[in-house]
C-alpha cells in the first residue's frame, strides 16, 4: 500500500528531517512542491490534503506530489495505477471494486509482470542430507564384460636395453696387480701336441727319388 493511501484520518509519523534540513516535510508531497517548513505550516498543508483526498473503504487517498510520477496523482486502491484527475480515479475504483476479484486488494495489476526476486538464491538446506536417488543402481552390466585395464604391462620393453647404473664402474681394484701367477709357468708341455686336431685335411709327401744320380750300388 502507498504511503498517500492512510486508514482513516490517520497521518505518517511527522518527524523534523535530519538530512537536508531542520524542519518538517509533508508526507505526500516532494520538497520542490511543498518546501519543508515548521510544523504547524506543514499541519495547515495536510489539512488541504485532506479537503482533495478520495474516500475509499475507509481509506483516505491523498493526493500525491512525490516523484513517483510528474504532476499531482492518486494512487490506486487495487493496482499500481497512477491518475491525476479525481473524476477518473474514482471511476477507476468503482470499477475494480465492481469486480469479484477486487475483495482482496492485494490482487497484482496483470498489465505488470511479476519477476523473480533475485535476493533470494536457491541454496540447498545442509540440514537435508542429499541422497542419491536408489531407483538408478549400481549394477555392472553382465553383457560388458570386466577386462582387466591392459595398460600397464609388467613385461620389460625389449627396446630399452637393460644398461647397468653407470654410478658403480667396473673397474678393476688397482690394489690387486693383474700379474700372472709365477707357480704355474705357461710353458707348453712337450706331451700335448700342439697338432691341429683330425680335422686337417692330411697331404701326403711323396719322397722325392732322384734316381739319376743315386746309384742303384749304394742300395746294394
Ligand atoms: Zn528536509
Ligand atoms: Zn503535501
Ligand atoms: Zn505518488
Ligand atoms: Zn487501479
Amino acid at each position: 500500500m502507498h504511503i498517500s493511501i492512510q486508514e482513516g484520518r490517520s497521518l505518517p509519523d511527522l518527524r523534523q528531517c535530519t538530512t537536508c534540513c531542520k524542519v518538517f516535510h509533508c508526507p505526500f508531497c516532494a520538497s520542490n512542491e511543498f518546501h519543508p517548513a515548521k510544523l504547524g505550516k506543514v499541519q495547515t498543508h495536510l489539512e488541504s490534503h485532506f479537503k482533495r483526498a478520495v474516500l475509499h473503504e475507509g481509506y483516505t487517498i491523498h493526493r500525491c506530489a512525490l516523484n513517483c510520477r510528474p504532476g499531482f496523482h492518486f494512487h490506486c486502491f487495487y493496482c499500481q495505477s497512477m491518475l491525476t484527475r479525481k473524476p477518473n480515479f474514482i471511476k477507476h475504483l468503482a470499477l475494480w471494486k465492481a469486480k469479484p476479484s477486487a475483495i482482496t486488494p492485494i490482487i497484482p495489476d496483470p498489465s505488470i509482470p511479476i519477476i523473480p526476486v533475485p535476493s533470494i538464491p536457491i541454496i540447498p538446506d545442509p540440514s537435508i542430507p542429499i541422497i542419491p536417488v536408489p531407483s538408478i543402481p549400481i549394477i555392472p552390466d553382465p553383457s560388458i564384460p570386466i577386462i582387466p585395464v591392459p595398460s600397464i604391462p609388467i613385461i620389460p620393453d625389449p627396446s630399452i636395453p637393460i644398461i647397468p647404473v653407470p654410478s658403480i664402474p667396473i673397474i678393476p681394484d688397482s690394489s690387486i696387480p693383474i700379474i700372472p701367477v709365477p707357480s704355474i709357468p705357461i710353458i707348453p708341455d712337450p706331451a700335448i701336441s700342439i697338432i691341429p686336431g683330425g680335422k686337417m685335411q692330411r697331404v701326403r709327401v711323396k719322397p722325392v727319388l732322384k734316381k739319376e744320380n743315386v746309384p742303384y750300388a749304394m742300395f746294394s
